[in-house]
């Protein structure tokens, strides 16, 4: 019998990777807290939180129980024509903790789903009929920053980062977005910064030599994450607020990573205080137990696409609303509701930062930066990943870095021990990098 790591580099294809594959996957046998059990016996601290998604850890009771729950009335339902109060429930809850300004809610399976849908929506209501009857459609292209990060199905992945993304692997298959200079650098950035100012500058010609193709400006607020973990102003999200406005465009705030208080505030959008017209959440909404996303719209836009020829939003998957979905979603936001995360992230925040800013001396380091519960070191060169995390994997913590970013997004359940161990192991692996 061959060993799980061998059946599944014969079978399994891994995400972002060549099959065969080019260095084995690790097989998780258990799971508690904040906790993965490795084959070998190993139990490491998930210093990804499975993708920023397990904000509650592994095996929480509450989350399991409302998953047991709802398996025990129904698993679920097609949601054309039918509808169910785990559903109902989740799309009012989301309403009344979201930025004030939203009315409806759309329901999707994964991130990527939800930013194709935002996409359409910006899309579809800006379509127009002529007197004549003829359909005017030349507003599809959305602008968008450079460095970002949507997703991977075709839609997204065009307003992902033209070299992140790869576009020009697909030569004109993409399609054409306007991409946008990425903001500086640095969180504390106030409007009178000159280089803010000069930025502001920049986005608002290129938007304005645009006008006339764009319907919408989509963007990660305050973090762009799997594009590259760089963190800017919450100024930037008030400059483009206000350029959207003026050009009567529609402003997407992707909040799939910084959604549900990864970077300290409820939403990216709370650090400015901005509402855009339509939000996009995922990852940590379901707490990582299911998969589920949503799509948060204001009712001015959805007035917009009923008065479009085309009316109806044209997007249904077969597993929308899915009812062990909604139950798992309910849970976490019960479980944020009672507000501990806020002191535990801001615990998490000051560890990383006792913690990781020292590193900033090691030679192989360029950036350490901290926002929330994500803590980043830049080095100066790509990182050997499989050694990197077989370095980590020795000093008890799983994390996955890519290109020349080490960085951890811990479970808010993390203690300070937890998070002390997750970055010594950091820097070990800094280390070890720079001896390379
Ligand atoms: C992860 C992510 C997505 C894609 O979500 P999936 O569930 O992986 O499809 C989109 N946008 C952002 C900002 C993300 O971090």
């Amino acid at each position: 019998m061959n060993t799980l790591t061998e059946r599944d580099a014969a079978a399994v294809w891994h995400p972002y990777a060549p099959m065969p594959p080019a260095y084995p996957a690790y097989p998780v046998i258990d799971a508690h807290e904040v906790y993965l059990t490795l084959e070998d016996g190993r139990e490491v601290i998930d210093a990804m939180s499975s993708w920023w998604c397990m904000v509650h850890g592994y095996r929480h009771p509450v989350m399991s129980q409302a998953i047991k729950d709802q398996v025990d009335r129904f698993s679920h339902v097609m949601f054309g024509g039918l509808t169910h109060e785990p559903a109902i429930r989740l799309c009012e809850e989301l309403l009344a903790l979201a930025p004030s300004g939203f009315a409806h809610v759309f329901l999707a399976d994964s991130g990527s789903v939800a930013v194709e849908v935002a996409l359409k929506l910006a899309r579809q209501q800006a379509i127009t009929r002529s007197p004549q009857g003829t359909l005017d459609t030349s507003r599809m292209r959305l602008a968008t920053l450079r460095g970002g990060y949507h997703g991977d199905t075709w839609g997204a992945m065009g307003v992902c980062d033209p070299e992140g993304g790869m576009h020009a692997l697909y030569g004109d298959a993409l399609g054409h977005q306007v991409f946008l200079p990425r903001p500086p650098a640095g969180y504390g950035r106030t409007s009178d910064d000159p280089a803010l100012q000069t930025w502001a500058g920049d986005v608002s010609a290129l938007i304005e030599a645009h006008r006339n193709e764009l319907c919408g400006i989509v963007l990660e607020p305050v973090l762009q994450g799997a594009g590259g973990m760089y963190i800017y102003s919450p100024e930037v999200l008030r400059i483009l607020r206000a350029i959207a406005d003026d050009q009567g465009l529609v402003l997407i705030f992707d909040e799939i990573a910084t959604g549900f208080g990864r970077t300290g505030q409820w939403w990216g959008a709370s650090h400015a205080d901005v509402v855009p017209d339509i939000m996009c959440v995922g990852k940590a909404l379901t707490g990582g137990y299911m998969t589920q996303a949503a799509v948060l719209v204001t009712s001015q836009v959805a007035e917009r696409l009923r008065q479009s020829p085309s009316e109806v939003l044209m997007h249904g998957p077969t597993f929308m609303g899915n009812p062990l979905a909604c139950a798992a979603s309910l849970a976490s936001i019960g479980l944020l509701r009672t507000e501990d995360w806020k002191d535990q992230v801001a615990m998490i925040e000051t560890r990383l930062h006792q913690g990781l800013s020292p590193l900033i001396t090691v030679d192989a380091v360029a950036d350490v930066r901290i926002l929330g519960a994500v803590g980043v070191v830049e080095l100066h060169h790509p990182i050997d990943v499989p050694r990197l995390t077989a370095t980590a994997l020795d000093a008890g913590v799983w994390v996955r870095p890519f290109g020349k970013l080490l960085y951890t997004m811990p479970p808010y359940i993390a203690q300070t021990h937890h998070i002390d161990t997750i970055t010594a192991a950091m820097a070990i692996a800094v280390e070890h990098a720079e001896r390379q």
